[in-house]
This record gives C-alpha cells, structure tokens and sequence, in this order.
C-alpha cells in the first residue's frame, strides 16, 4: 500500500483510530479525495484538501486523506522543487492554526516550506503560507465554487498570497505569468466583500474592492473570474473601461455593486463626469503593476489612489523592476514582497525559438512557418508593434496561407474586440495578430504557441508576450524574430535564453551588442564607428 493508515501506526492520535467513521486498517484505503469526511475538531487533516488525514504520506510524512491527494502533494512537491520522482525530502507542515502567523517555533519549518514551493518573502511578520484552501476559513459558498471551476489546491503563489492579503498586509507580488495571481487577490476579495455584506447589511451599497488594470480585456478577463468566485455569493461586480458606453456602466455602478475592475483613464472619466465616491474601497488591486505605474497609467493610478481613503494594497505582475518595488514601498506602509519562482525571467513552461532574420524577410518567414504543419501549432498569438502593421499582417496571412487570422489592437471597438476574442477563443479562428494588447495577463487558456513577429521595446513585455503561450505550468513554444533592429535588448535576450537553455543564433551570439560587458556609451560610439569604416 503507497500511503501508510494512520491506525497502523504509532503516530496517530487515539480521536482518529477510535472514531467509527475513520475507517479501522481493515478498509480499503479511500481513492478519492471527496469519499473522506471531514476532519474533527483536534483529528489530523489532509495538507491538501484539509479533510481527516486518515493516513500519512510515506514519502513525507504529510497527513493525507486519500490516493489522490497524495498524487497531487507528490506532483506539486516534484514540480516546484524539481526533484527526482523517488526522492522527495521529508516534511512536516504546520498545523492549521500556526499557518496563518509566523511563531517562532515553527518559524523554521515555514522557510522550509516557503523553499519547498519557491517562495520568498521580504517585510515583517509575515503570515505564512497554507496549503489547502480549505484551510482559509472562506466561506462556504466560495470553497464551493473553487470546487466547481476545478481549484482543487492553491498553486503556490495561492499558498502565499490568500493568508497575507486575509491579514490585511500590502503587498507586492511577483511571479511567472500563468500562475494563479488573479485568484490570489480575487479569493481575498470576494471573502471580505461577502463578509462585510453579512456582518452591515446596508440600503445603498457602496464598491468595496477595485481592481485596476492595463487592458479592457484583462478587465473584461478578471470580471469572469470574480463572478465565477463570487456566485451564490453578497458579491456583485462592475465594469468599467473603455469602448463600452459610459451611460451603461454607470447605471451599474448605481445598482450597488462590491467590486469595480477598470482601466484607469475610463475610471477617471467617470469620476470627472459623474459624483461617484470610491470613499469605502478597502482593497486596491493593481494588476500588471510595472505597467500601471510606468509613464501613461502612473499618474492616473496615482489620482485614483489619493482619491481612496488609504485601502490595502496589492499590486502583482511578472515582472517587477527595481524602480517599481521602491514606487510600490513608497505607495503601501509595511510593504510585504512575495517573490514565486525565479522573477524576471521568462515562463520555465515556454520553450524559445529565437530565429535571427532581417526585417524585410520576416513575413516570408513567418509564412513558411505557418505552412509548416511540423512548426505551427495553433491556436496562436503573432504580436507585432503598429495597429496597422496588425491588420495588414492579418490579412496577408490570410491570402497569402489561407489560413483564416484576426487581428486586434486599441483603436479596434470594443465590440469587435470581444467578437475576435470569441473566435479565437472557440478555435474558429487559428490565429490572431495583435499589438501589445494581448500581451499582458490574458489567459488564452487553449494557446501553446506565440510568435514574436515584432521584438517588443522591452524585455519585460517580451517576457509576458511569450508567457501567453503557457498556464499553469503547461507547456508552449515562443518563435521570436530577431535582428540589428533590436540590439538594445540583445545582452538582456540573450541571458533570456541561455537561462532557460535556448539555442542562441549565432548573428545574435556574435553581436558586440549581446556582450555581458560593454564600454561606456563614449566608447561603444568610438569603436562602432571603428568596426563600420573596416
Ligand atoms: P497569472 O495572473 O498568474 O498570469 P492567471 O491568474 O490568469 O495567471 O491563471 C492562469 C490559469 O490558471 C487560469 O486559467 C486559472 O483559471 C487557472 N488557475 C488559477 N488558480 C488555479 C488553481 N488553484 N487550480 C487550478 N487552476 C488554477
Ligand atoms: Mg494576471
């Protein structure tokens, strides 16, 4: 038997082996997760899904409450620490009261635990981190619908994230795209919301959450979400962004809602045009937050924030610059930064392709590419960097293959946006050919391939761009199309996919741009000008 019974052994507690429910040695080991009760007041429960942990996890020593939950502890161990199938180190979590704050006693083990999932955190007292979500106390309605949208545990950010935002910490999040943040601030959300509304049912409700992000379909992405999280539940939520008439989202917003997800420049026209008071948002949630508080959103973001009456803060992206962790800092007192994974850096779940290629090639390239059924795989994203630049590579895609593709950028209505969106997202459509838009936080669940037909200005967006090609850890491939043009980015890139273990073009290799050490700009003036006149 892979899992020992807890009543074959010393180690369990005479409530559970005396209980009659629990199951004496003699029956058969349960399977499945849901055929386990759940636990009494002082029983072990399952790390996992925090039901009776009737038995304990041979390989390390977790309570467990079926096989399948201790597939799930192996594989999410395996996964996160990398290690090989039979050797996983033993382990010992905290039991549910400790997990919420770090004592010092178990103050240890929860660095163990933080390094077992990759976490690494950095601020005072810091809650630690919980496995189950049934651990969480949620309420009952939210542990149901995460059970419906097939959330069995937190992913490891999740694990994080939900104590320290339940305690009511600022925080700053890092961690690879595709990894669970959007549930990680909407799970914390949705429970405060539902419970103020139990605890002070009011006649005139007021927003008590925002989420402000980049895109309108982010938005539009994140609504779906919190509904999903929030049915059954005192949780309503509105939309407010761009492309849609102004008229309607206000109505909404007069209907009494909890949570508002907006863009910021519509959010600012609304609040110029029409008396709306944000005085009660007690949750702020900035997502994409390098972009949010970059040249273009930063100083609406920072107009709304004055506006608010100081609420938690949680700002999270993939990327997070040393200059946006200061901003963050100064933004939100006793700031907790919670860093998953290696930050910065690409999806680990995303194999890269670089082809180096000059400019006036790139459309032949990309064509013989998709022609080739060993190298397309769609559904894809090609992103490129002009609006027009889309729409003419859309349809020349389209003649030139046959193969059927949209394209979708900003100055695109809101309504076609959605429509394009559908069909890409049905597989009516293989391929989209989008600007910048489609690069950020979107998950386009179904898409394994992305093709960077345009070098972005930055590698933060290269990074989140091929980040669209893997969730939760699935894997994908990214083609990027490289040459002289992008030279900036070449050192940056090129440590991009020597990290992950890329084959590097040699044109790139070679390039005196892509040297780890270059000489001040005075020089590398001097000397380019000396290669050029040889
Ligand atoms: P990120 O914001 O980190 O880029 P998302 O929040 O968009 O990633 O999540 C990526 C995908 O993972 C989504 O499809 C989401 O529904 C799914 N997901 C999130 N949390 C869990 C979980 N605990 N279990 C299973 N799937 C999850
Ligand atoms: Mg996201």
């Amino acid at each position: 038997m892979e899992i020992s019974n807890q009543d074959s052994l010393q180690e369990c507690p005479p409530a559970a082996s005396d209980s009659g429910e629990a199951g004496g040695s003699d029956s058969p080991v349960k399977e499945r997760c849901w055929d386990q009760r759940e636990a009494l007041p002082g029983e072990p429960r399952c790390v996992i899904c925090g039901r009776y942990g009737e038995y304990i996890c041979d390989e390390t020593d977790d309570d467990i409450c079926s096989t399948e939950c201790k597939k799930i502890l192996l594989d999410r161990l395996r996964s996160t620490i990398k290690l090989p199938v039979n050797q996983l180190p033993s382990k010992k979590l905290p039991a549910r009261d400790e997990c919420f704050y770090v004592s010092d006693n178990v103050g240890d083990q929860i660095e163990t635990i933080r390094k077992k999932i990759s976490i690494h955190v950095k601020g005072k007292n810091v809650p630690a981190p919980v496995m189950s979500f049934s651990s969480f106390q949620l309420p009952q309605k939210l542990q149901d619908n995460l059970e419906i949208a097939g959330f069995v545990i937190p992913t490891p950010v999740q694990m994080q994230v939900i104590p320290a935002a339940l305690n009511k910490r600022n925080l700053l999040v890092s961690a690879d795209t595709g990894s669970g943040k959007t549930a990680s601030f909407l799970i914390p959300i949705v429970a405060h919301c539902s419970d103020i509304r139990s605890k002070y049912p009011v006649e005139e409700k007021r927003p008590q959450a925002l989420v402000l992000a980049p895109t309108r379909e982010l938005c539009v992405q994140v609504e779906d979400q919190a509904k999903l999280l929030g049915k059954g539940l005192p949780f309503k939520t509105a939309l407010v962004v761009g492309g849609d008439a102004l008229s309607g989202q206000v109505h909404r917003l007069s209907q009494g809602i909890e949570l508002i997800i907006a863009t910021p420049g519509r959010l600012i026209d609304l609040l110029t045009k029409h008396n709306f008071e944000l005085d009660e948002i007690s949750i702020l949630v900035l997502d994409e937050v390098d972009c949010m508080l970059q040249r273009g959103f930063r100083d609406q973001v920072m107009q709304i924030f004055q506006a608010l009456s100081q609420p938690q803060v949680l700002m999270f992206s993939a990327t997070i610059p040393a200059d946006v962790e200061k901003m963050a800092s100064l933004m939100a007192k006793d700031l907790v930064c919670i860093y998953a994974g290696k930050p910065n850096r690409p999806s680990e779940s995303v194999s890269q392709v670089a082809i180096w290629v000059d400019s006036k090639h790139k459309k032949q390239k990309l064509f013989d590419i998709l022609k080739s059924t060993q190298h397309f795989k769609p559904p894809a994203v090609v992103f490129v960097e002009s609006r027009l630049g889309a729409d003419l590579l859309s349809e020349a895609i389209n003649v030139i293959t046959g193969i059927k593709a949209l394209s979708i950028h900003g100055e695109k209505k809101m309504k076609e946006r959605r429509e394009t969106m559908r069909l890409f997202l049905t597989g009516e459509v293989p391929i989209i050919v989008s600007t910048g838009v489609l690069g950020r936080g979107l998950d386009l669940l179904a898409v394994k391939q992305v093709i960077v037909f345009d070098m972005p200005n930055s590698m933060q967006e290269y990074i989140h761009q091929v980040g669209r090609a893997s969730r939760m850890g699935e894997k994908g491939t990214a083609i990027v199309f490289v040459n002289e043009e992008n030279k900036k980015l070449f050192r940056e890139l090129v440590q991009a996919l020597r990290s992950s273990g890329a084959a590097i073009p040699r044109e790139l290799a070679n390039s005196y741009y892509s040297k780890e050490t270059q000489p001040s700009n005075g020089r590398q003036k001097r000397r380019k000008h000396g290669t050029g006149s040889t």
